[in-house]
């Protein structure tokens, strides 16, 4: 089969399911930050496949330990112990405070178990009638349909009516408004602390710190999705721990295991009474392949201190870009996010730059359509961020007198 994009797109739209909106791209491989298309042009990936692969693509190593696995055992399913979980779980657990842990296979399915389990724990351990669950207008904790109710983003709701019941929307930051959204029935509060693709926005502090008082005085869960933000990309190894909080429930995935489809759900003990035997299951979760994949990823990232690289290269980032914004006008409203989590707020619709700069060899992500995401391999080199934050400030300046023209 041929290549190039107009061959892809049409043999796309007879044999797949038209639901993404895809990139002027196809990447034949990739390494490091590296990625490589069809016609053998290279490209600076600051998305790592949109916070999936933090130690950047096919990390010898990684590939090295998936393939050494493959050779052995691959799946058995949960009907058996499973060591290469035990291994991972201890090392998991070690990075945070909760006891126990749930692997499955995506983000969405991690939200969609921490929800479930929320709704249990209330119901047989505490023995009472709870079960709502108040999230964050903004939010987004994926597309399976407990996870897309939870989410606090109407666009993508349309058409899959009626949702979930038992999730309530609040805005964030709104102190007086969230206790008043607490009533008999409230069960916990869920929340991204940086919502990703609702445009990179971190909540504020003291916020946070609000939802954790009100937690401990109502008797709520409070569980973090840290699918994003988590293993090391806001420069902790999870983001919450930036404002100090104690969840009960934290999810995981994208980075987990560099690529392989990985999530977790991490609790704590008395929470995970809830999931006693048979009350929830995966075949996939967890396998001995995913597992050897995310337990070398763990490795590496605490041998060559990769969430401490994070800190410092995000820190850089965001000084060089907050250059570009003083020098640029007002093109740039804010320079926005944690570690190699940012957000470009451009003070225009941001489709053209974005353009433009995928033309000059940045692969990123516009997302609430003027925000420049950036969520690079956390090992990127500095010179790459240069190199970006040239061509940015460039296109500014064209766009700029484009405009006053
Ligand atoms: N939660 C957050 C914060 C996310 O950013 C995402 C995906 O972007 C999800 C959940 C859903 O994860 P997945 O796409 O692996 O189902």
């Amino acid at each position: 089969m041929h290549t190039d994009l107009d061959t892809l797109q049409k043999e796309e739209e007879k044999y797949l399911c038209s639901t993404y909106g895809r990139y002027p791209l196809a990447i034949k491989s990739a390494r490091g930050y590296t990625l490589t298309d069809y016609e053998d042009r290279e490209y600076t990936d600051l998305l790592a496949g949109i916070s999936v692969c933090n130690l950047g693509h096919c990390h010898p190593e990684i590939s090295r330990a998936i393939c050494g696995q493959a050779e052995k055992l691959v799946h058995t399913s949960n009907l058996f112990f499973q060591k290469e979980q035990l291994d991972l779980a201890r090392e998991l657990l070690s990075t945070c405070g909760l006891d126990k842990v749930f692997f499955c296979n995506s983000g969405a399915e991690a939200n969609e178990g921490a929800i479930k389990t929320v709704r249990r724990y209330m119901r047989m351990v505490r023995e009472n009638n709870r079960f709502e669950i108040i999230t964050l207008k903004n939010s987004f904790h994926g597309r399976t349909m407990a996870t897309l109710s939870a989410t606090g983003q109407e666009k993508i709701k349309q058409g899959f009516d009626p949702l979930l019941p038992g999730f309530v929307h609040a805005e964030p930051n709104d102190e007086a408004e969230l206790r008043s959204l607490c009533t008999e029935k409230t069960a916990a509060i869920m929340l991204e602390v940086i919502q990703g693709e609702g445009g990179v926005v971190p909540l504020k502090k003291d916020y946070l710190h609000f939802v954790q008082k009100l937690c401990a005085e109502k008797g709520l869960l409070l569980v973090i999705d840290e699918v994003q933000t988590g293993m090391g990309r806001t420069g902790r190894f999870w983001a919450h721990e930036h404002f100090g909080l104690n969840p009960d429930i934290i999810t995981s995935a994208k980075a987990l295991a560099s690529g392989l489809p990985m999530g977790a759900i991490l609790l704590k003990d008395e929470v995970a009474r809830a999931l006693a035997p048979g009350s929830h299951a995966t075949t996939f979760g967890g396998s001995p392949l995913v597992c050897a994949a995310a337990l070398k990823t763990l490795e590496i990232m605490k041998r060559d201190n990769v969430v401490r690289m994070s800190a410092e290269t995000g820190e850089y980032a965001r000084e060089i870009l907050n250059r570009v914004r003083e020098r640029t006008g007002d093109m740039i409203e804010e320079i926005r996010g944690m570690g190699l989590m940012l957000g470009v707020k451009l003070s225009f619709p941001g489709k053209r730059v974005w353009r433009k700069l995928l033309e000059r060899g940045f692969v990123l992500n516009l997302t609430q359509e003027s925000v420049l995401r950036l969520l690079p391999p956390l090992n990127i080199p500095r010179e790459q961020l240069d190199k970006f934050a040239a061509d940015l400030e460039k296109i500014l300046e064209e766009e700029k007198k484009a405009k006053e023209s």
